[in-house]
């Protein structure tokens, strides 16, 4: 049985203190729920070494939002891998819609992203998700089957098996209006389906899939109740302790 993991990507939100204010709010829901779900904090690049320092050994895993490719060099303004697993991060965050909208990141960026995750012994948190134009045009499977495709290019069977995938609705995020649990598990189906198709059954049985778009306390329980739902990536709802603490709960 795979083990649920619930993500919190605080985006571009929470100074230091305030990152770990939050933390230390969560350090008893985290304690409680032991072996059963597996917790994620995504802060900013800056608050990742004092969390560190502060979690000191307590189970609550951190994720980088995003990274550079390269192990180091001159590209100004960006961050490596190795200097995330330096500090501690399990985790990766690649291919939000954000950085693909915002930020030009593609399929090819994304692949060449998580090749580096892995190389620094960290695990990439992959996002793919469809648009509302594209979802109302009947595309969904289509679009995320390509990121898929293009995030796991020249990935074996036993590296794709330590992926999370996030299946991220573009028109659920950070709109209050998330994806219904049919909605969401049609499409994690469709995810596991594929991966048993390019690579084998076990893999497929083994990547953790998470749905992300507007996760709040009250919707939680009957998304992470689908079969094929491993968890969640929350946005705005993991900058408040209390919201977070419930999702955490539900799962
Ligand atoms: P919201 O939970 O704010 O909709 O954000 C989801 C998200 O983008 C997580 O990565």
């Amino acid at each position: 049985r795979r083990r649920k993991i619930v993500a919190g990507n605080w985006k571009m939100n929470k100074t230091v203190p305030e990152a770990l204010a939050l933390v230390r709010e969560l350090r008893g829901t985290v304690a409680a729920v032991g072996d059963v779900v597996e917790v994620v904090v995504a802060p900013t690049f800056l608050a990742l070494q004092p969390l560190h320092v502060a979690l000191e050994g307590a189970p609550l895993q951190l994720a980088a939002q995003n990274c550079h490719w390269e192990s180091s060099g001159a590209f100004t303004g960006e961050v490596s891998a190795p200097m995330l697993a330096e500090l501690g991060c399990a985790y990766v965050i690649v291919g939000h819609s954000e950085r693909r909208q915002l930020f030009g990141e593609t399929d090819e960026s994304v692949n060449k992203k998580a090749r580096a995750v892995l190389a620094a012994g960290m695990k990439p948190i992959l996002c793919v998700g469809e648009t509302l134009a594209e979802r109302e045009a009947n595309q969904t499977l289509d679009v995320v089957e390509r990121q898929v495709r293009g995030g796991l290019a020249g990935f074996e069977a036993k590296d794709v098996a330590t992926f999370v995938l996030a299946y991220e609705p573009v028109w659920a995020i950070g709109t209050g209006r998330n994806a219904t649990s049919a909605q969401a598990q049609e499409v994690h189906a469709a995810i596991r389906g594929l991966l048993g198709r390019l690579y084998d059954g076990e893999t497929a049985g083994r990547v953790r899939i998470q749905y992300g778009g507007s996760v709040k306390p009250d919707n939680a329980a009957e998304l992470l109740g689908q079969p094929d739902i491993d968890g969640a990536l929350v946005g705005g709802a993991s900058l408040k302790a209390g919201d977070f603490a419930a999702i955490i709960k539900a799962a």
